[in-house]
């Protein structure tokens, strides 16, 4: 996919609206977790760097359209300007009077915050006069909000059609990892799909059988993939209902090509608790009064195995339980394994989905994965093959 980057934009004395991530967890009006600040400060850097003056958008929670005390982006202010160690003026409307009033006085390098853009009901509904209004404070759209992307509101979509517009450093980051991994990969492409439920994942599942050669599949939901083949797995969460379209995939996965990994071993336990007895045993040897919480050490061996005969890893959903010791075996395992592949330069590793990050966290392996994307649904819409509106209005972009 084409789209502007920064460096491709003359962005010298102009006025650069910035679609940001600023969705940041608070507790009392602060600030608990600055992740997603400080994730934007490479890109407010490269707009000063270029000459231009940072005039941030952003959302925060829902407020569904109107002004809602205790959601302003005001409480971000002090946040933002510690993690930018420079002052950011805030406007209190994102539109009108005060944003424009902010706007005149920048000077190149400057900072302005607008207020949550979701007090406007325009923004969700994409309304082509607040789109307008927004447009009217500036000259060149950034975007760099990939975790917004999957909506087509006007701050992150409506904003592309009306102004020269660019991906800011961590939309181009995402952009570049997921067109590495699903886009144009090297090949064999391996896909990982864990986590719960066949469920919650079916278009996911749908989508990588057409396009990965390898699809290991892990979790709760690999214990479906064996209801559906007539194995039995005791107290284990498992979709019986989806055995059929577990069936399906599976047959669906012969036609395209796609070879499909199941757990051959399994560990199992009477309960979910930590320092609960478990024991590893073939797939097909459940008790009847166990639940399968883990793959075993066969299984993971065949899994590296796959990663090694492999160039690129895309990765969503853990391989077991991993909250709680030991059932974050597998999970630690396969990760690490990646992790080493990736460090020598033999896999390209892509990962992402909420509990995703937080099991590679917990495996200690994020800083060695070639991505890892904090999106949550946006990245799950992407790999399901989806368009996400932000990045189409993006892509082919002016200058
Ligand atoms: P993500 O948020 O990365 O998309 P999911 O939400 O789909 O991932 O799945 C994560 C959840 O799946 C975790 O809470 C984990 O405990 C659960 N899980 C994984 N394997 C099993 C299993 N064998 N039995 C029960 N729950 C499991
Ligand atoms: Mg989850």
């Amino acid at each position: 996919m084409k789209f502007n980057r920064i460096e491709d934009m003359d962005l010298d004395g102009k006025v650069v609206l910035t679609r940001v991530d600023l969705n940041v967890p608070t507790d009392d009006g602060k600030v608990t977790d600055t992740t997603r600040i400080d994730k934007i400060v490479p890109t407010v850097r490269a707009i000063q760097d270029a000459g231009g003056k940072v005039v941030l958008m952003a959302h925060f929670d829902r407020p569904k359209g109107k002004r809602v005390d205790g959601m302003s982006l005001e409480q971000i202010q002090p946040a933002l300007e510690a993690a930018l160690e420079q002052k950011v003026t805030f406007a209190s409307e994102a539109v009108g009077g005060p944003a424009k009033r902010a706007v005149a006085a920048m000077q190149p390098g400057d900072v302005v915050l607008l207020e949550n853009t979701r007090f406007y009901p325009g923004e969700e509904s994409n309304d082509p006069t607040f789109a307008a209004s927004l447009a009217a404070l500036g000259e060149i759209y950034v975007n760099d909000a990939f975790s917004a992307a999957h909506r087509a509101h006007a701050s992150t979509e409506g904003l592309a059609q009306l102004l020269p517009s660019a991906a800011g450093k961590l939309m181009e980051a995402e952009l570049d990892a997921l067109n590495a991994a699903l886009g144009d990969p090297v090949r064999p492409v391996v896909a990982v799909v864990g986590g719960a439920k066949v469920s919650t994942k079916l278009d996911l599942l749908s989508n990588l059988i057409e396009k990965v050669d390898h699809l290991v599949i892990g979790g709760g939901m690999a214990n479906t993939f064996l209801v559906a083949q007539g194995i039995e797995v005791g107290k284990s969460l498992a979709e019986r209902d989806m055995a059929g379209t577990a069936n399906d995939i599976l047959a669906k996965a012969g036609e395209t090509g796609c070879t499909i990994h199941l757990p051959t071993d399994v560990v199992v336990a009477r309960e979910f608790k930590e320092g609960a007895a478990s024991e590893t045993v073939p797939a097909d040897a459940c008790p009847p009064d166990a639940m399968i919480l883990d793959a075993g050490s066969e299984t993971v061996q065949a899994i590296s195995d796959v990663f090694a005969s492999s160039k690129t890893l895309i990765w969503n959903g853990p391989l077991g339980a991993f909250e709680i010791a030991p059932f974050d075996n597998a999970t630690n395992a396969a990760a690490q394994e990646a992790a080493r592949l990736t460090r020598e330069d033999k896999l390209t590793s892509v990962a992402g989905g909420g509990d995703t990050v937080a099991a590679l966290n917990k495996a200690g392996v994020a800083g060695d994965f070639t991505f890892i994307s904090t999106a949550g649904g946006a990245f799950l819409e992407w790999m399901e093959g989806k368009d996400l509106p932000g990045v189409a209005a993006l892509a082919d972009g002016r200058q």
